[in-house]
């Protein structure tokens, strides 16, 4: 997959991405990124970005032509990317948006500053995404999340696919609590049944923590899950607990 981000602050992806997961799959070529910086497409000596909002009003907005001829150097001759503004004002990005952008070709990032992008940008633009209900200073920070988010499903990015797929909303629940040795740390021990070598009895026990939390901390999504046959033991066994838990 090729994904590139437009932005007027490429140096902020040298480091990110010379870490971790995404730098083994970008070394093994799974993934082609760019940081294109937006000012490289300026016409004028002081290679100006962005200008005071028409109609007055505080702060500055993006110019368009720079960003509309950095996304144009993205086009090949048979194919255009998917075009993507982080926005507050976008759809929520969910790890099924993740899912569904990781067998997308090719991806480009804009990354807004100041109070946003000119709006006919918008024109080219696929999708508005927004990270969340809070305002950030720029696109920068979302985009990066999302490329991380999106890489986890490219096949060959994370060696291990079962750990992904037990990642908390892949099967539309929370992940259960994971330990790792010691067994014991300031006197909390690791639960038995993860002792037992019951592989049978670990993989229930999971289900029951991980619908447990689900429905403690996420009710939301616990209410719209659908239950499948091992769900179905896993809150049978969680009545139980929560029963005997009562007398
Ligand atoms: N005036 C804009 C508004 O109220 O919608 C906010 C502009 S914000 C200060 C600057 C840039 O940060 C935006 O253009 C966008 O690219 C990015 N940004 C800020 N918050 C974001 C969020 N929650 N999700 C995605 N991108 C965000």
């Amino acid at each position: 997959m090729r994904i590139d981000v437009l932005t007027i602050f490429p140096q902020l992806f040298e480091t990110i991405f010379n870490w971790g997961v995404i730098s083994r799959a970008l070394e093994k070529e799974i993934i082609v990124f760019e940081a294109v910086d937006i000012r490289d497409f300026t016409d004028d000596r002081h290679r100006t970005t962005d200008d005071y909002p028409f109609g007055g009003g505080s702060g500055l907005v993006m110019k368009a032509e720079p960003i509309l001829r950095a996304v144009a150097s993205r086009f090949t001759e048979n194919s255009r990317p998917y075009i993507i503004y982080p926005s507050p004002q976008g759809k929520v990005f969910d790890n099924k948006k993740a899912l569904e952008l990781s067998k997308l070709n090719h991806i480009t990032f804009i990354c807004g500053r100041y109070e946003g992008i000119d709006e006919r940008v918008m024109s080219v633009v696929d999708e508005e995404l927004s990270i969340g209900d809070f305002v950030l200073s720029g696109g920068e920070v979302p985009a990066i999340l999302m490329i991380e988010a999106i890489s986890r499903f490219i096949p060959g990015v994370i060696g291990d696919m079962e750990s992904v797929i037990n990642d908390s909303f892949f099967s539309e629940l929370l992940d259960h609590p994971h330990y790792t040795r010691p067994r014991e740390v300031n006197g909390i021990e690791v639960p038995e049944v993860l002792l037992s070598g019951n592989h049978e009895m670990i993989e229930i026990q999971r289900r029951v923590e991980s619908l447990r939390r689900t429905i403690e901390r996420r009710p939301d999504i616990f209410l719209k899950h659908e239950f499948d046959l091992s769900d179905k033991k896993a809150l049978l066994m969680l009545f139980e607990e929560l029963r005997k838990d009562d007398e």
